[in-house]
């Protein structure tokens, strides 16, 4: 059943329309985190409408502006009821014709005011697929609504034609990968390589992720490896009235007791732990592929005092690393860590290389460092690969 923009008016003038809540569960502990608000509408008998009998033909005109702004303020005033309980953010959908409106950000800005919340609380959904052919007029969209202090998620990415490329000049803070691209079971090897690639895509530009439409156990095990942050869907809540959705929400506070993490681990926030306390000890860690003459760095805090790309050429990086050393050290270092000496050492048979050099820190004094390179082996490729650990040695 379709309707008309007429009768879908009149449903919004009578206050028909209102919002479901769909909590999203952080990935690792299950613990609420946040919920996305997905209109209804609620005929007088009770009949519940999906916004698929609705939002399409709303978006037609601007009727969907008007809903959608309803559907913030209901949200507000949801947020409002919260004053004194708990408060979890809200993720809002907003048309592509959004983009195009005038002071979007100051207009958001009024409505939440009024309720007096914190903007952090509301996060602005617009899908992938709006992007394509706004792509002038995104960037500034999403930097003025960031500016005001709320969050700004990519809805249903996947599912569209955007490219990589494109995405990943959008200042957005989430990315919600599209139900389209999970399986039932994760099984299949090439579903999964996607998977992993979006997420490891997303979690280097520093965005968070959800995944949306999670209906088993098996999908839940195959995100957490990917370390997927929250999870929407299904298995854990459908979208519920409002009234449910604050009882929730009071309920998760009163259950939130501690949890062993160790138990809920996957592998790759247990190599996030043990990254922790390597950098204790070692706040520089660079790993190289010698034949390809390309390295990726993890710096703790600022090691030295000029700053460095994170990733880019090997032979590059071993220049650079020069700048800040004592010069009576600079020969010493290039000539070890030369890439073609560090691969013949390797041939030889060498497990590891190591030399002390001195740093000149901030405060223009030069403490010893000692670098070390270990190599190791991959069980992808023949290339050669080093890891290389720097330590500041105390003072004598
Ligand atoms: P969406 O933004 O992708 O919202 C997620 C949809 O997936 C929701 O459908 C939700 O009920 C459904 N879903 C959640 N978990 C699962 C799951 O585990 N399995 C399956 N099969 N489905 C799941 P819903 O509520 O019917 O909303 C449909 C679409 O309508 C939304 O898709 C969104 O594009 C649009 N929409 C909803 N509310 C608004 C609104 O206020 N404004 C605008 N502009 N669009 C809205
Ligand atoms: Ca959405
Ligand atoms: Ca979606």
């Amino acid at each position: 059943m379709k309707y008309s923009a007429d009768e879908i008016r009149a449903a919004l003038q009578n206050n028909e329309l209102t919002t479901y809540y769909q909590p999203q569960y952080d990935a690792l502990t299950s613990q609420l985190k946040s919920a996305e608000a997905l209109v209804r509408w609620i005929k007088p008998d009770g009949t519940v409408i999906s916004p698929f009998f609705f939002i399409p033909v709303a978006e037609e005109s601007d009727l969907i502006m008007d809903i959608d702004w309803y559907v913030t303020e209901l949200v507000c005033k949801t947020l409002e009821k919260q004053n004194m309980m708990p408060q979890f953010p809200i993720s809002i959908n907003f048309s592509r014709k959004h983009i195009q409106e005038d002071n979007f950000a100051e207009r958001l800005t009024a409505l939440v005011d009024k309720y007096e919340l914190p903007h952090s609380l509301i996060e602005v959904e617009i899908t992938e697929s709006a992007m394509v052919g706004e792509e002038e007029r995104i960037l500034d969209w999403i930097v003025s609504i960031r500016n005001a202090g709320f969050t700004v998620a990519i809805d249903d990415f996947g599912s569209g034609l955007s490219s990589l490329q494109f995405v990943k000049d959008i200042p957005a803070d989430v990315l919600k990968i599209d139900k389209s691209l999970l399986s039932h079971n994760c099984e299949d090897e090439k579903e999964r390589i996607v998977l992993e690639s979006i997420f490891n895509f997303a979690h280097r530009l520093h965005m968070k992720t959800v995944a949306e439409g999670v209906e088993t156990k098996e999908q839940l095990g195959f995100l957490r490896t990917c370390d997927c942050n929250r999870i929407q869907g299904y298995l854990f809540a459908k979208p519920m009235p409002e009234e449910d959705y604050l009882s929730l929400c009071m309920v998760h506070k009163a259950v939130e007791e501690p949890t062993d993490i160790l138990q809920l681990q996957s592998p790759a926030s247990a190599v996030n732990l043990l990254l922790e306390a390597v950098f204790r000890r070692y706040p520089l860690v660079i790993f190289t592929n010698l034949t390809r003459n390309t390295f990726y760095m993890m710096a703790y805090q600022n090691f030295t005092t000029t700053s460095c790309p994170s990733t880019g050429i090997f032979d590059e990086l071993i220049v650079h690393g020069t700048s800040s050393m004592h010069p009576d050290d600079r020969e010493a270092f290039a000539t070890t860590f030369d890439r073609k000496n560090l691969i013949a050492r390797h041939s030889e048979g060498a497990q590891e290389i190591r030399l002390v050099t001195r740093q000149l820190g901030d405060d223009g004094v030069y403490r010893k460092v000692e670098t070390t390179d270990y190599f190791v082996k991959s069980s992808y490729s023949e290339d050669v690969i080093a890891i290389t650990l720097c330590e500041n040695l105390p003072d004598e």
